[in-house]
């Protein structure tokens, strides 16, 4: 494809290009933003998936807790194995385990 207007082509491609790399540099500083946040989300991810709740050895021992648990009243229950400790917890909202809506 020719166009009869190569000068004004060359001049939108050199502007798009400097917009990338405006866009570009905007996206790192973005990119840097988000990974401070997501820092921050992990910790608060790592606490309420991990350190607040009570550990268990094996999947048989959460089981005897779940077990326990809805004798005494509590039902619903499901245990996931923690990916930070490798141990395993107990949840009352199973499907919320790996990703909170954000
Ligand atoms: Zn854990």
């Amino acid at each position: 494809m020719s166009s009869r207007k190569p000068s004004a082509r060359a001049r939108q491609v050199a502007a798009f290009k400097a917009g990338a790399d405006d866009l570009g540099d905007l996206f790192l500083r973005e990119q840097e933003r988000q990974d401070e946040l997501e820092e921050h989300r992990d910790e608060a991810r790592y606490e309420r998936a991990c350190a607040s709740k009570k550990r268990y050895a094996t999947r048989a021992d959460a089981r005897e807790a779940i077990r326990l648990c809805a004798e005494h009243g509590t039902r619903g229950l499901d245990c996931y194995r923690c990916s930070y400790c490798g141990g395993w917890h107990l949840t009352s909202h199973p499907w919320k385990n790996e990703r909170q809506p954000s």
